[in-house]
């Protein structure tokens, strides 16, 4: 038998269920492998193991007493933006280092009332601001697959947990890529729901309108678990959507024919370089072996998706850090000399580089007189956009693209130069402007690094973008590829 942290989060599922392994078990390989690699990849900033440890006694007991649900027992690990009660919760910047969340987060209690062990807090980008991980305050993670460079953002944490092994299952945030773009750079798979789909109540808020809980792991199949795990109504959260949860793993072995998959003729332009191209097209070719058929679509007003995303993300940011001030919550400013002074510094102290730069742009943009010319001229380009993605809806099931314009980069390659950084997202924030369920999932490699291929669904439809995924990984082997070294 492979070691118990070589399994992923269903086949854990199954060995529990069949008893071959105790939660007590699963829990302790998981805390011993965080304890001897995260010194390396620093994905965790807080391990909860005398928690976690307390919980899979719990889990155990509930099992052997036929109190248990199907998942009592698994592990999990929260980003570290979804506060957990009594538990540090940073958001991976200074300004929350010492705040200890007074609740738990819906996701978190949810995940807990299905007798999920959580292991502890994901490292992130500050606020979920970035695409590589480097601007968290507790340091950059690093990419299991090549310790040199980035696991992707901001969900980084989560991204390279999972890949290395850490945990079989991991929650994260996508506001414009930050879970398909990790799970791309490690070669792992990624779900962020519709938006709506999972409640925002107690996740650290970025960009609200964009913002949308979900999930990585090894697998579709894991993700359909935990989805249904964390979806539903919460009368806590004003944009949370009042429809019924389906049963994400019924649906996973529908036949995949007759689905058509569209391929925007914007991302297959010539700015995609050739060996992304090359992979894209290898995993197009198992489509079409299942039996799906490949058409061409266009999403119009797609090349406007990152200039307006990086108004509205902004705006919305500066507004809601504001109640970062010093005086309710985390970081104070030492010795402040009056109200302003206690303000300005805190602040100022507490913020990293990038989280400020949005600040300053969300704020300009929001300003009078800027407003009707950046902010409003931003959400009618997010009309367009939302219009473009229903429009090809109608004349196929999915839209298929890459996740990201190349495999991971090397730390400290674009982090002085945050426009190239911004573009990373070019294949994925239209989906967040459009408010649509997306899904990154395994594709062949290109020189030794993982890549991804991007699944767009209409709203509500992640069934069809797990549906479609699982059938390729069950058709292909690059879900199952491991990193060298660990
Ligand atoms: N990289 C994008 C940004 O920095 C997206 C981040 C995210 O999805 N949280 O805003």
């Amino acid at each position: 038998m492979s070691d118990i942290t070589d399994l992923s989060f269903s086949e854990l599922k199954k060995a529990l269920q069949e008893k071959s392994l105790s939660s007590t078990e699963i829990t302790l390989a998981f805390l011993e492998r965080i304890e001897s690699l995260n010194p390396e990849l620093n994905t965790f900033i807080t391990v909860t193991r005398d928690e976690a440890m307390r919980s899979a006694k719990n889990a155990d007991t509930a099992i052997s007493r036929g109190t248990a649900t199907a998942y009592t027992g698994l592990p999990i690990a929260h980003k570290d933006l979804f506060c957990t009660d009594g538990v540090l919760t940073t958001c991976g910047s200074k300004i929350l280092s010492n705040f200890v969340a007074p609740y738990d987060a819906h996701v978190v209690s949810r995940c807990k009332a299905a007798g999920l062990v959580s292991l502890g807090k994901l490292n992130m980008d500050e606020f979920a601001m970035g695409s590589s991980n480097e601007n968290s305050y507790f340091g950059p993670v690093r990419n299991p697959w090549d310790t040199d460079r980035v696991p992707g953002g901001s969900s980084g944490g989560s991204a390279a947990a999972v890949a290395a092994k850490l945990t079989p299952l991991a929650t994260g945030t996508d506001t414009g890529g930050s879970i398909r773009q990790p799970a791309a750079f490690t070669g792992t798979s990624g779900i962020k729901p519709t938006y709506g789909r999972v409640s925002r109540f107690g996740m650290i808020a970025y960009a609200s309108s964009l913002d949308q809980g979900g999930l990585i792991a090894h697998t579709a199949e894991d993700l359909a678990h935990g989805l249904g795990l964390i979806a539903g109504h919460d009368s806590r959260d004003s944009t949370s959507a009042e429809r019924s949860v389906p049963d994400y793993t019924e649906v996973l072995n529908g036949s995949l024919k007759g689905k058509v998959i569209g391929l925007p003729k914007q991302f297959f332009d010539d700015r995609l370089n050739n060996s992304m191209r090359d992979a894209m097209d290898m995993v197009l070719e198992v489509f079409k072996s299942l039996g799906a058929s490949v058409v061409e679509i266009s999403l119009d007003h797609v090349a406007e998706a990152i200039p307006a995303y990086y108004v509205i993300a902004p705006a919305e940011a500066s507004s809601n850090l504001s109640r970062f001030d010093g005086v309710r919550f985390g970081y104070r400013a030492d010795k402040p000399t009056n109200l302003l002074d206690l303000y300005e510094r805190s602040r100022g102290e507490g913020f990293g580089s990038e989280v400020k730069r949005r600040i300053l742009i969300g704020t300009y943009a929001l300003s009078e007189g800027y407003y009707d010319a950046y902010y409003k001229k931003a959400q009618q380009i997010r009309r367009l956009i939302r219009d473009d993605f229903n429009h090809a809806l109608a004349s196929c099931d999915l839209i298929f693209g890459p996740t990201t314009p190349s495999t991971a980069f090397v730390i400290g390659e674009k982090i002085s130069d945050p426009v190239s950084m911004y573009l990373e997202d070019i294949y994925t924030v239209a989906t967040n402007m459009a408010g649509l369920p997306g899904g990154s999932f395994q594709a062949p490699m290109i020189s030794g690094l993982p890549t991804g291929y991007q699944l767009t669904g209409p709203a509500f439809g992640e069934s069809i973008i797990l549906n479609a995924a699982h059938q390729i990984q069950m058709a292909t082997d690059w879900h199952r590829l491991n990193p060298e070294n660990f």
